[in-house]
């Protein structure tokens, strides 16, 4: 199947400073993919060349078959972009914002104004639609910033930070908005986050990125795959102390790593990787016969904040022996 987006060694210098050094990645149709990465790794610059408002320096960029260094308008019509301060006008209401937008994407009045209805009620905003933007609150102003960005029906969705300074609430219904708008539109997102748990909770696939390069892509799971063998397993204990824990538990065989911290509730918690369920059973078997109670004991799949950090590190270690 031909991917919705396709990119090919994408370069962009701004001046002499390189701010993509030749990325590739590919999203497929239906997908939530994500672009992660620290402050300036490239991510806003990706999503303004991918819309075309930047001309690459260099490489191959294909949207819907369409190349948006030359077919900018075309790709812009197939595309809404949620940028990462809502472009809203607060002293206009929620209505005559969909009004401006749809106007100035070309919308004919019968279009805009049946496709605003429609979103403001999935958005739940009805009610509040002729109440100025500015009297909003963020959770509300992101949820109306998504309608603008869906106005004009694009099949490819651009989210930059979606849930940037929104309480953990408003940032659960957007999550929740951000799904229903794949799995019950069929559309294609590309999102921009610095949240991992957003990332891992919502995208199918993903590319990490540092300094302009692409450190890993694709699902979580190939990820993991790539790695670390082994088995991380969450432990919790009551017991009098935790001193000379560690080094009691890296003595096990079996056992790679281990973090111990001490709660202020008094519970110490361990975090393990042992090689197989036979050390997890042979780990709790020795913290017992030790006297150490246990509280809870639970494996734990590598999240992608494992990942991610292990992935910037391990740039990071190579950069520095380059330099
Ligand atoms: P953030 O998470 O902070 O939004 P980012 O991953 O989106 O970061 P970019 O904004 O794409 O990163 O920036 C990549 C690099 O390009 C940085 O070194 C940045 O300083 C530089 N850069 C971005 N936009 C411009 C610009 N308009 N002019 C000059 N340099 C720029």
């Amino acid at each position: 199947m031909t991917p919705v987006i396709e990119v090919n060694h994408l370069v962009h210098n701004f001046g002499d400073t390189p701010a993509l050094r030749g990325i590739d990645f590919s999203v497929q149709k239906g997908e939530i993919f994500a672009l992660l990465g620290p402050n300036g790794a490239g991510k806003t610059t990706t999503i303004r060349l991918l819309n075309g408002l930047f001309t690459p320096t260099g490489g191959q960029i294909r949207l819907l078959g369409l190349d948006p260094t030359t077919q900018g308008d075309q790709v812009r019509q197939q595309t809404g972009v949620l940028t990462e301060t809502p472009a809203l006008y607060e002293r206009l209401t929620a209505w005559q914002n969909i009004e401006f937008f749809g106007t100035l994407a070309g919308m004919p009045t019968p279009a805009w104004r049946k496709r605003g209805q429609e979103l403001l009620v999935f958005f739940e905003l009805e009610k509040r639609a002729n109440e100025r933007v500015a009297a909003y609150s963020k959770g509300m102003k992101q949820r109306l910033a998504l309608a603008r960005a869906l106005l004009h029906d694009p099949p490819v969705l651009f989210l930059d930070e979606p849930t940037s300074g929104l309480d953990p609430e408003a940032a659960g219904q957007v999550h929740d908005l951000i799904e229903s708008i794949r799995t019950e539109q069929g559309r294609t997102v590309v999102l921009c986050t610095h949240n991992l748990v957003e990332a891992q909770r919502l995208c199918d696939r993903v590319a990490i990125l540092q300094r302009g390069l692409v450190l890993a892509s694709g699902s979580i799971g190939d990820l993991r795959k790539g790695f670390d063998s082994g088995q991380w397993v969450m432990v919790k204990l009551l017991g009098t102390s935790s001193a000379g824990l560690r080094d009691q538990i890296m003595a096990l065989p079996g056992v790679k790593q281990a973090k111990v911290e001490t709660r202020p509730e008094g519970v110490i918690s361990c975090k393990i990787q042992v090689q197989s369920n036979e050390d997890t059973a042979d780990l709790a078997d020795y913290l017992v016969r030790n006297g150490y109670r246990l509280v809870a004991l639970q494996p734990q799949d590598i999240s992608l904040e494992d990942i991610y950090f292990k992935l910037q590190d391990q740039a990071k270690g190579e950069q520095n022996e380059v330099a």
